[in-house]
């Protein structure tokens, strides 16, 4: 028995990768490598370079591997790319992954945990956000991630497919082993930007937005730990093998920060300012998400281990110190 992890040299699919050897789990990364970074893999998965699109190679590692479970991360995520290029995203998010399920269901794969997003909601729902929230995606990014929600609902139903929808608030930090992190150079997350800017490896940050009705002008996010997310996906993965019903779950801490607020925690982590710009919103920016996780809390028993903003700062500080010294 083993698990198929796409994306698995990206961010969070390596920490996930991490996860499941850690805990003696036999894993596959199947990733193409765009985006990823083949050094963040572990040494104990078989890392496959190829698309997670492509349907034959996708049956055969099942089938060579015995996997009876897919953890499916990879795809595109940055939300402006995604209103310039709509067909690309579709294309590579949407396409592929109906390619990924049609393979699963054809070779026996019984278990599917899917990678979704908060932008899923619609952003002028009342706060927090539970799962049954109004819906109402924005982006090509956000729509291409409710397909595929949808592809799974519908394949699971007609095929002896179960599955787990996971819906990323924000993700930030890293490995507390420091064995992997957030790698991308182009990244345009704010605690990421922020660990460049602390190093001096971008000339500064901006701060999109001063104006948003929020307690300080800045925008409000649900900034959770990756190690916290890593566990909800292996308790689901648990929860699915022991017969569970397909469900979806938000991940997040049902709290935010603010902008001003994450600046605030790096300057008190390196102990200098940071140095910043004001500047205007960025489009399409909602002025605060915030998740209600009630109910994977009740349903899978997650209980949060690195709920501090603090940690999750530091640890993405070690990890940028670490990435390309
Ligand atoms: N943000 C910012 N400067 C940056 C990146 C992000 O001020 O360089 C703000 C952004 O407007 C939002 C919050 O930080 O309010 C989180 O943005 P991020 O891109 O990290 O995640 P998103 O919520 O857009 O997925």
């Amino acid at each position: 028995m083993s698990v198929l992890v796409t994306g698995g040299a990206g961010y969070i699919g390596s920490h996930m990768t991490y996860a499941l050897v850690d805990r003696g789990e036999k894993v596959v990364v199947l990733d193409d490598l765009s985006t990823g970074n083949r050094s963040l893999v572990s040494e104990q998965a078989s890392l496959v370079e190829g698309d997670a699109g492509d349907e034959a190679l996708v049956r055969r590692l099942i089938e060579e591997h015995g996997v009876d479970a897919a953890i499916h991360f990879a795809g595109s995520i940055v939300v402006p790319d995604s209103v310039a290029h709509p067909l690309g995203y579709y294309a590579n998010n949407t396409v592929k992954s109906r390619a990924l399920i049609e393979a699963c269901v054809q070779a026996g794969v019984k278990h599917f945990i899917f990678s979704s997003t908060a932008t899923v909601y619609d952003a002028d729902a009342p706060q927090p956000l539970g799962e049954d929230a109004a819906k109402n995606p924005i982006s090509p990014y956000a729509r291409s991630k409710l397909m595929t929600e949808w592809m799974l609902e519908d394949a699971s139903r007609a095929h002896d497919l179960s599955h787990m929808v996971l819906r990323y608030f924000n993700v930030a930090g890293a490995d507390p082993k420091g064995r992997t992190g957030q790698s991308s150079p182009r990244a345009t997350h704010l605690i990421k930007r922020a660990a460049q800017a602390a190093l001096g490896r971008v000339p500064h940050l901006d701060i999109f937005g001063t104006d948003y009705p929020t307690r300080d002008g800045t925008g409000v996010r649900d900034y959770i730990h990756v190690g916290d997310l890593v566990d909800a996906h292996l308790l689901a993965l648990d929860a699915l093998r022991a017969g569970a019903p397909s469900s979806t779950f938000n991940c997040g801490y049902g709290h935010g920060a603010s902008v001003r607020e994450v600046i605030a925690t790096v300057e008190k982590a390196i102990g200098r300012p940071l140095p910043v710009r004001e500047g205007p919103r960025r489009a399409g920016d909602p002025p605060e998400l915030i998740a209600d996780p009630g109910r994977i809390k009740a349903t899978l028993g997650w209980q949060p281990q690195r709920d501090d903003l603090d940690e999750i700062v530091r640890s993405a500080l070690a990890w940028e110190r670490r990435f390309n010294s």
